[in-house]
């Protein structure tokens, strides 16, 4: 399974919010073995919404959508996934009457925006805050507040499943450019993906399908780096 995550939102574009749900579904999705191939960001603009999901949705399993939902002027996430698909936006009711019961809104107090959602829409409840999300042809649609995001998230996430890469990292305090020749040696002889992180040390992470593969390419390497003691 892939997936692509859109965030949306001018202020993540301006630097005014560090895109912390990014990385968090990054993860989320990861962990369940889920192959995320696109993290875009997008202004608060129908048609880049629109743009993106359409391009996304057909090029990967599922697309997560957050932020932009709401009642607000800046809030059109739903009008770009609806435009993307072809379909209305339309009262949801079953949104209306949650929020009536649950979130204790009577429906005349609740702007028509709040419950509206592109047409065939499963209506995903804000159990942390107001306006709901909704899944709608695999199109994911969360609030972008980090704290609902995630409890929205949750109620979905058995949706999200893949085969798990297995992982094995290397961790060496020499420098990058003398690991090079170790680094093409150990991808010639293991069918594996290699990635090399430089930090205080050099972190090279090896992952793949299959287990021993993975083990014997991170021992190569190991048996050929100073090593610092922090293999997970
Ligand atoms: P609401 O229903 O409250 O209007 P929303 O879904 O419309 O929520 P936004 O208006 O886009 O969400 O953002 C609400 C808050 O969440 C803002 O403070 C925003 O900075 C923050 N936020 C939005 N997107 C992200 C993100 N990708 N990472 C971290 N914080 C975010
Ligand atoms: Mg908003």
């Amino acid at each position: 399974m892939q997936a692509a995550i859109v965030t949306v939102g001018d202020e993540l574009l301006a630097g005014d919010t560090v895109n912390t749900n990014a990385a968090w579904l990054a993860t989320q999705l990861t962990q369940r073995g889920v192959g995320v191939e696109r993290v875009t960001t997008v202004p608060d603009r129908e048609s880049d919404i629109a743009q993106v999901v359409n391009e996304y949705r057909a090029a990967y399993d599922a697309v997560v959508v957050t932020g932009g939902v709401g009642p607000t002027h800046d809030d059109v996430t739903m009008d770009g996934v609806a435009a993307a698909l072809g379909r209305p936006l339309e009262q949801h009711e079953e949104a209306l009457s949650w929020l009536t019961i649950h979130g204790g809104y009577a429906a005349d107090d609740l702007d028509d925006g709040t419950t509206a959602l592109p047409a065939g829409a499963r209506v995903l409840h804000n159990e942390e805050g107001v306006a709901p999300g909704c899944v709608v042809e695999r199109v994911y649609v969360l609030p972008g507040v980090p704290t609902e995001m995630k409890a929205m998230f949750e109620t979905v996430a058995e949706e999200f499943a893949g085969e798990q890469d297995h992982i094995r990292v290397v961790e060496t305090p020499e420098p990058e450019s003398e690991l090079l020749d170790r680094l093409a040696a150990v991808r010639d002889r293991f069918d594996v993906t290699v990635g090399s992180y430089p930090g205080e040390n050099v972190r090279v992470k090896f992952s793949g399908p299959d287990p021993e593969t993975v083990t014997a390419a991170a021992d190569w390497l190991r048996d050929r780096v100073t090593t610092v003691d922090d293999d997970e």
